[in-house]
C-alpha cells in the first residue's frame, strides 16, 4: 500500500497531493504541524535525520490526516486544537475555529475594561474563546457564558478547565431568553451568527462544508436578529452605564448602529479591524 516508509519521501508525495487546495508554503506548514503533533518531530529533528522511517501506524495517522485535508477539512478540526491569543483551545465541528478578528475584539475590551472587578457575559460562546480570554485578562471578574448548543458548551467547559478559569455556563437560546441573572452585568459581549446567505458564495469550502452553520448564518431578511435579541436581553440584564461589545458583519455596521440607537444607548461606535473593515460595535447603556 505504501510507496515508501521514509518520512522525507512521504512528505513530498503529500505536499504534491495537497497542491490543488493549499499553496506549497501553506501545505509545507500544515504537514510540519502534523508531523510535530503526531511524532513530536520539529523541522530541525527532520533535517537531522533525513532517512527517518515511519511505522505502519504512524503512516496511517498521517495518511488519514492528509485524506481529510484533501476533503477541505480545516487543520484545526483534524488536530482538534486551535490557538486564540495565548490560549490553546480544543475545537471540533460543533464550534467555530476562533478568528483573528475575534482576538481584536478581546484586545479592545481588555484595553477598555482592565483594572476593574467586573461581571460580564459572553453570548453565543462556542469554544469559549472570548469568555476564557477575558477571564484570564480581567482578573477577579465574574464571567458567564451562554450558548444554545449543548455540544458547544461541552467544548467550552473543557477549555475553561484546561485553561484554569472559572466560568458560569448557561444553556439557553438568546432569541427567546427570559433569563434574569442575580445581578446585572457590567458588560455584554457577543460574536453572534452574522453571515447572510447571499454572502455564502464568497466563502471557502473549508468553512462552508465544515464549520457549524448555526454559528455562522442568518436569514437575508433579518440579519440582525441576534443583536436585537441581545438588546432585549440587555434591558433585563445590563447595568445602567453598562457596555455592549459586538463583533459584526462589515456590511451591516450602519444598520446595527441604528438598531442600537433605538434602544437608548450612548457612545455608539464602530471600530475597524486590521483589514480596515467595520468589525466591532461598542455602546453604553443610558438607562
Ligand atoms: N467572521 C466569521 C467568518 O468569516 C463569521 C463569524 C460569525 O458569524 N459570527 O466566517
Amino acid at each position: 500500500m505504501w510507496k515508501s516508509n521514509k518520512l522525507n519521501e512521504l512528505k513530498s508525495l503529500y505536499l504534491e497531493s495537497l497542491y490543488p487546495i493549499y499553496t506549497s508554503e501553506e501545505a509545507l506548514q500544515i504537514i510540519n504541524i502534523l508531523i510535530n503533533k503526531y511524532f513530536g518531530l520539529s523541522r530541525v529533528d527532520q533535517a537531522l535525520d533525513p532517512d527517518l522511517k515511519l511505522s505502519e501506524s504512524e503512516m496511517l495517522s498521517l495518511h488519514f490526516a492528509v485524506k481529510q485535508l484533501k476533503k477541505n477539512v480545516p487543520l484545526q478540526y483534524i488536530t482538534g486544537e486551535a490557538y486564540f491569543l495565548d490560549l490553546k483551545l480544543k475545537v471540533n465541528n460543533n464550534v467555530l475555529i476562533p478568528r483573528p478578528e475575534t482576538e481584536e475584539l478581546v484586545n479592545l475590551i481588555v484595553e477598555k475594561e482592565s483594572g476593574k472587578k467586573l461581571s460580564l457575559i459572553d453570548i453565543g460562546t462556542g469554544s469559549g474563546c472570548i469568555a476564557i480570554a477575558l477571564s484570564k485578562k480581567l482578573n477577579d471578574s465574574t464571567v458567564y457564558a451562554l450558548d444554545i448548543s449543548k455540544e458547544a458548551l461541552e467544548v467550552a467547559k473543557f477549555n475553561a478547565r484546561t485553561n484554569n478559569v472559572n466560568i458560569q455556563f448557561v444553556e439557553d437560546d438568546v432569541l427567546s431568553s427570559k433569563y434574569t441573572f442575580d445581578s446585572k452585568f457590567d458588560f455584554i459581549v457577543s460574536n453572534p451568527p452574522y453571515v447572510r446567505n447571499i454572502e455564502k458564495q464568497q466563502m471557502k469550502p473549508n468553512v462552508l462544508d465544515n464549520e457549524p452553520h448555526i454559528a455562522l448564518f442568518v436569514n437575508d431578511n433579518d440579519p440582525l436578529k441576534y443583536y436585537a435579541a441581545i438588546l432585549e436581553f440587555s434591558k433585563l440584564n445590563l447595568k445602567t452605564g453598562g457596555r455592549l461589545y459586538f463583533e459584526i458583519n462589515e456590511a451591516l455596521g450602519k444598520k446595527l448602529m441604528e438598531l442600537v440607537l433605538g434602544y437608548s444607548y450612548a457612545k455608539v461606535k464602530l471600530h475597524k479591524d486590521i483589514n480596515n473593515k467595520d468589525r466591532i460595535l461598542t455602546a453604553e447603556k443610558n438607562s
